[in-house]
């Protein structure tokens, strides 16, 4: 399988409750390596740019409130097949569903608060890691 780069957020309910550390051991102990990270404090417009494919739905609001309430890591992660891997690292957007093992069934609090983000697709991908860093701060 190709080395592909997929783009993540550790969310302010990670921040917070300073689990950072925990979630950055999972990610390693799956075979992905944070090849950029840095810790940053989301603009509203910023918020709102990432997340515009979900402006129509009702939860719009409480998703860029929440992203802009405290600290947020942003990250770019490499490995085999990066993208579908850490999706399944993250585990199901709601925590109740989340499979064992996953960040989001060891660390999520909600659906909404739910610890991390990660690409969806290649296309996303690059969108994503564009938005958040210049090529010179990507170190693979
Ligand atoms: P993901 O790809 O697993 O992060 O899930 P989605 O792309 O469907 O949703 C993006 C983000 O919106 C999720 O990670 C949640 O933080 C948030 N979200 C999704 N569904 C809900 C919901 O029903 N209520 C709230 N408050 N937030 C939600």
């Amino acid at each position: 399988m190709a080395i592909e780069r997929t783009f993540s957020i550790l969310k302010p309910d990670a921040t917070e409750r300073n689990i950072t550390g925990a979630i950055n051991a999972l990610i390693e102990k799956a075979g992905l390596r944070i090849v950029a990270q840095k810790r940053i404090r989301m603009t509203r417009d910023q918020a709102e740019t990432f997340y515009a494919v979900h402006k129509e739905r009702p939860f719009f609001g409480e998703l860029v409130d929440f992203m802009i309430s405290g600290p947020v890591v942003v990250q770019v992660l490499e490995g085999e097949g990066a993208i579908a891997k850490y999706r399944d690292v993250m585990g199901a957007t709601d925590p109740s569903k989340a499979a064992d093992g996953t960040i989001r069934k060891a660390h999520a609090k909600s659906i909404g608060e739910n610890s991390v983000h990660g690409s969806d697709a290649a296309e996303t991908a690059k969108i994503e890691i564009a938005q958040f860093f210049s090529g010179n701060e990507i170190v693979g």
